[in-house]
């Protein structure tokens, strides 16, 4: 066991997704002494197949089945975490959810719309299948709208198809950029570090204990930041003695629908330029252009064999619902839940809406793809587990990342877990 007492920190941060990077951000620039430990690699992001499989695609890692009906789940295990391959859509938190719970998150919010890009897809950057969809869409009276995008649209590419393995081009803002920023003020990054379990003194977090290189070590600070994601952060809290966490979570299912037209001819897209969120039904319905492997991995098990050539003619619309909370997350990190009755009739509403707009824009042979999903949250809730600082019940020991969310959602999380990080940092600067 590798322990180094002699260099104690004053926060240690697992986990460099969102909710991680936030906080470390905003530490670092108050000077303070921060290690942050990430599983996953650091490799510069080369925008290929080959990366995103091996940070997204690994069985058991990053890409997690459930028991019952072999559904997905993906999650990004890398510097910057699934913010490395998400679609880089930013939906304002629930305000009204979080005022219940005493958290407000408006000043931390206007201050990253200053910070990092967020506006809506510029015109000339919306895909030939983006726009088909949307003009279908308005056309049948749906209030399809462009969303806004974590993207500096300045440094896109019209035509790339590379969104969804990782932007080369530094375009699509990640959570990776807040651990660069943090890196250069002084933050101890260390790759490769999985997190087996925190350290306690009584009823106080002194330390973590974590595997690198096939070797356990342990390494000491006054506080504790868990954000090792909806999966990995009540994992790591399990093995260290709190029981609760896991359970009743939400994962937001999702499933692709799609239809081919003759002459599209779409190279490749932002994703989720523009799209209608039906809140009385509870799902999202967007545009979602995906790279031909990815598209393949849709349509072939489907046995659309005669569609393998379409991608380049195919428009594609995604459903993602607000699932109701259930399952759990097992002691080793798998994930345990099923979708239910009014779940699967959500997905079918949403489907029988995409083929209307897909018909509408002349699409044929309209078919829907794998369920899957890429949000998991709400695993280590505000006000079950957590106060209204993200602290736990231990001393010094918080959690921030998508498991603190503590209601059902549906929508996508990362700004809200930026702002979250942004919050707790200050709380923190206020302790030490
Ligand atoms: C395909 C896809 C598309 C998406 N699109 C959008 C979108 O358009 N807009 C949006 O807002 N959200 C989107 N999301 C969701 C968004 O990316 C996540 O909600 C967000 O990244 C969650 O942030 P987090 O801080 O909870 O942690 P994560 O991003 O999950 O990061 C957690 C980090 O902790 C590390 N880790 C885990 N366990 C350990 C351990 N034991 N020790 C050390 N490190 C550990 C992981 O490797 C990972 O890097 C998408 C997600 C996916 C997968």
């Amino acid at each position: 066991m590798g322990t180094d007492s002699s260099k104690k920190y004053d926060v240690i941060i697992v986990g460099s997704g969102p909710g991680g990077a936030s906080v470390a951000r905003e530490l670092s620039r108050t000077g303070k002494k921060i290690l942050m430990l990430e599983m996953g690699d650091n490799a510069p992001i080369k925008g290929s197949l080959f990366q995103m499989a091996m940070n997204a695609g690994i069985p058991g890692q990053s890409l997690l089945f459930t028991d019952k009906s072999l559904l997905a789940m993906v999650r990004g295990v890398c510097t910057g975490g699934s913010s490395v391959f998400y679609c880089a859509t930013a939906f304002d938190p629930p305000y009204g959810m979080l005022d219940s719970y005493g958290i407000d998150v408006r000043e931390e919010v206007k201050e990253l719309k200053q910070e990092i890009p967020m506006e809506p897809t510029r015109d000339h950057l919306m895909g030939v299948g983006a726009t088909r969809i949307m003009e279908s869409a308005l056309n049948l009276g749906y209030d399809w709208k462009k969303l806004n995008k974590f993207i500096d649209q300045d440094k896109c590419k019209i035509d790339c198809d590379k969104c969804s393995y990782g932007c080369p081009y530094g375009a699509k803002w990640t959570a990776r950029n807040f651990v660069e920023e943090s890196t250069k003020e002084g933050m101890d990054l260390v790759n490769g570090a999985k997190v087996t379990r925190i350290l306690f003194e009584g009823d106080t977090a002194v330390g973590v204990r974590y595997r690198k290189n096939f070797s356990d070590h342990e390494v000491f600070a006054d506080t504790i930041v868990v954000s090792a994601g909806g999966v990995g952060s009540p994992e790591i809290l399990r093995q260290s003695g709190l029981y609760q966490a896991g359970y009743d979570f939400f994962f937001d299912p999702l499933t692709m629908i799609f239809g081919t037209v003759d002459d599209l001819k779409s190279k490749g897209e932002i994703q989720m330029s523009a799209g209608f969120h039906n809140t009385e039904k509870g799902y999202l319905m967007v545009d979602l252009n995906f790279p031909t492997p990815m598209y393949w991995a849709q349509s072939l098990p489907k046995l659309r064999l005669h569609k393998a050539f379409s991608r380049d003619n195919t428009l594609m619309i995604m459903i993602k619902i607000k699932d109701a909370l259930g399952g759990r997350i097992t002691w080793n990190g798998g994930v345990r839940k099923s979708i239910s009755d009014a779940d699967k009739n959500k997905l079918k509403d949403g489907y029988t809406h995409a083929k209307r707009i897909l018909q509408n824009a002349g699409a044929t042979g309209i078919f829907s793809g794998w369920t899957v999903a890429a949000h998991p949250g709400g695993t280590v809730k505000i006000n079950d587990m957590l106060d209204s600082n993200l602290k736990t019940q231990k001393e010094n020991l918080y959690v921030c990342d998508c498991s603190v969310i503590p209601e059902a959602w549906g929508l996508p999380p990362t700004l809200t877990l930026l702002a979250l990080g942004k919050r707790l940092a200050r709380h923190l600067e206020t302790r030490m």
